[in-house]
């Protein structure tokens, strides 16, 4: 059964990248950066991974004849992760290539935990190759973090520091909210101190108001780091940061194979599934 799109709306822009423009436009005029997602996970045949490169370079042409200040995040499964690893790289490197073309930039999104080697591995030789054109994510819950985010700060790679966002059991990742944040603020830590330009992706305001306090102690510049959030969540917070003289990005979910992110949006909170419900009684 396909889905009514008006169920997702709240935390997908649109289905194609055209109607998404004006949302990304609206973002940017309020001083607000963008990640597009084209949504899609896990491909498993060479000829859907091959179209999608090349829908990924169109993307990135689309956002320069649009003028938009976006990039993109990918995720390695939608690019053959599954297939093979170094056709996976391949894929991704001739994306990178059209990134350099354009002066743009790529983030690989971080996935289960069975990924997270082959994302780093391919990220690492990416890094080395493209520099500033190529960025990952590391996820606060995992226990593995502690060791990934010293090797990652050391390269001087640009990282996307979030909680996680997969189900994943105790002896991989921690269980417990207030450690998830006490590891994320240990993490946040080392990437102000020792990268130029970490990414702060959360919804949490203890973690919003902690990053600000440590930041003014440490006098680290507000021009020294990003405040990230997902789209259609924390829009107030967002803007008044922005008002704050804080930089700001919104990643902003788009395409028809939206199920999965938007299920992640549910299971995160209940409020979330509240207000989709209440949606659907609305006109
Ligand atoms: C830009 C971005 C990119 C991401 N990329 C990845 C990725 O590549 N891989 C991955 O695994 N995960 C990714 N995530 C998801 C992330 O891992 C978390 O699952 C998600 O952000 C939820 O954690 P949180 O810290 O935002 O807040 P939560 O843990 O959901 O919430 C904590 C607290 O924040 C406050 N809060 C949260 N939302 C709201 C709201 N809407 N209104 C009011 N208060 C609220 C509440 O006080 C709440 O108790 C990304 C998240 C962002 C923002």
């Amino acid at each position: 059964m396909k889905l009514p799109f008006a169920l997702a709306r709240r935390f997908v822009a649109a289905e194609t990248f055209e109607e998404t423009v004006p949302k990304i436009k609206a973002i940017n005029a309020k001083n607000i950066r963008v990640t597009l997602d084209l949504l899609g996970e896990n491909v498993k045949e060479k000829t859907t991974a091959d179209e999608t490169v090349e829908i990924y370079i169109q993307l990135l042409e689309n956002i320069k004849a649009a003028a938009l200040t976006s990039t993109i995040s990918i995720k390695l499964t939608m690019m053959g992760l599954d297939i093979d690893e170094e056709y996976c790289k391949k894929n991704l490197y001739k994306l990178l290539d059209k990134a350099r073309e354009l002066d743009s930039f790529v983030r690989i999104d971080m996935e289960a935990s069975d990924y997270t080697q082959s994302t780093i591995d391919i990220f690492k030789d990416a890094f080395e190759k493209y520099g500033k054109h190529v960025g990952i994510v590391i996820q606060a819950y995992l226990h593995r973090t502690a060791k990934d985010i010293e090797d990652l700060a050391e390269l001087g790679a640009d990282v996307r520091l979030c909680k996680g966002a997969y189900k994943e059991p105790g002896n991989i990742a921690i269980q417990s909210m207030p450690e998830i944040r006490e590891a994320f603020k240990s993490y946040a830590k080392v990437l102000l101190e020792k990268t130029a330009f970490p990414r702060i992706a959360t919804h949490d305001d203890e973690l919003i108001d902690w990053i600000k306090t440590y930041t003014e102690e440490k006098k680290i510049g507000k021009e020294r780091f990003e405040f990230q959030m997902l789209y259609g969540l924390r829009e107030e917070t967002m803007e008044q940061l922005v008002k704050d003289g804080y930089q700001a990005r919104v990643y902003v979910p788009y395409g028809t194979m939206w199920f999965p992110y938007f299920k992640r949006r549910l299971m995160e909170r209940k409020e979330n599934i509240f207000f989709v419900l209440s949606t659907m009684f609305k006109k």
